[in-house]
């Protein structure tokens, strides 16, 4: 298989209704977009790196599903409704079960969640994807990480430390645990209702980990967020795998792809009822305040050192 077929193979298993707004998809220099009338693009990239995003020996279903699950979380976070995306991506060789695989699980990721492939780029080189997916919303409705304001609660959504646990204790965990690393669910019809009801005034999706990315709400809006660390929501089974770090995966662990937010004691009750309608756990597990940082605290109200907030790639430390 040449790049030509590859490129015509990869359209043809991944292909879907193209809505009016694709004007045209893949086979030309470029793809045509018309933009729908008063909506905002919301664009995100993410990029997949072998040997650091994900273990070399990780199943090509895998990799591709997470590949797209990432970006999806993104527009997720910001309240958008998936549109398109772009695949890029650079292969040491051309395997054809790889490849069979690897659209496998793009097929899986985009199932019920209405975003159509318009065009990528294919390249030899260190195994490496890449995408770019953009997304709608309503002007003045996206989820920022900026809006955050002193008073308000702090929300997760689902339980947080699965994924690092999971990858900890790779022969011990359940197939459902394991999903939560290796099938992340991007929280996609929670944040367009966050965003469309006005609900939240900050959001992030935690990647990196809660500590890092509730972070960088606070570093964004000005503000300080406080988490008590007994209201984290942790699966049992994580607690019951490895009660001694379940706290440490939960606050630093990152790739759980649940949605970090902010809202107003007034939303209380309304976030109770869509936790209920989406049937997902909406959980409050902290407060913004004045000052800047996140602080983690005990049952006794003292802080809980932490030393690293989560992945950063270029930490030297
Ligand atoms: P050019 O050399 O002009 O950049 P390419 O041969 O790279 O064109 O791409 C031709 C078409 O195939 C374009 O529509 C491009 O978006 C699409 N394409 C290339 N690689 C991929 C890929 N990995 N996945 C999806 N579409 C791709
Ligand atoms: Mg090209």
């Amino acid at each position: 298989m040449g790049e030509f077929e590859l490129i015509k193979y990869i359209q043809t298993r991944l292909a879907r209704p193209l809505p009016e707004s694709v004007v045209l998809g893949i086979g030309d220099d470029a793809a045509i977009l018309a933009t729908p009338s008063n909506q905002h693009v919301v664009v995100t990239s993410d990029t997949l790196n072998a040997g650091v995003h994900f273990p070399r020996d990780t199943s090509a279903e895998n990799i591709g599903y997470k590949s797209l699950a990432v970006s999806l979380s993104d527009l997720a976070s910001m309240g958008a409704k998936p549109w398109w995306f772009n695949l890029n991506l650079s292969l040491i060789d051309l395997d054809f079960d790889w490849m069979e695989g690897l659209l496998d699980g793009l097929n899986d990721a985009m199932d019920g969640n209405d975003i159509v492939i318009i065009g990528g780029d294919t390249t030899g080189g260190p195994l490496s994807l890449s995408i770019t997916a953009a997304g709608l919303c309503g002007p003045g409705k996206a989820l920022r990480r900026d809006g955050a304001k002193p008073g308000e609660d702090v929300w997760v959504s689902g339980s947080i430390g699965d994924a690092a646990c999971a990858l900890q204790h790779m022969d011990t965990a359940s197939v459902d645990l394991m999903a939560r690393l290796n099938r992340p669910t991007a929280r996609l019809e929670l944040g367009q209702k966050l965003a469309h009801d006005g609900l939240a005034s900050s959001c992030a999706d935690i990647s990196d980990g809660l500590l890092a990315d509730a972070g960088n709400i606070a570093a964004r809006s000005g503000v300080a967020i406080q988490i008590i660390a007994a209201d984290i929501p942790i699966a049992d089974e994580v607690k019951r795998l490895d009660p001694n770090n379940a706290l440490k995966y939960a606050a630093t662990g990152g790739d759980d792809y649940e949605l970090v937010f902010t809202a107003g004691a007034a939303h209380r009750n309304a976030l109770k009822n869509l936790s209920a309608e989406l049937n997902l756990p909406l959980t409050r597990i902290g407060t913004v305040l004045q000052g800047q940082g996140v602080h983690l605290l005990d049952a006794d109200g003292a802080e809980v050192s932490v030393k690293s907030p989560g992945y950063d790639h270029f930490s030297s430390t």
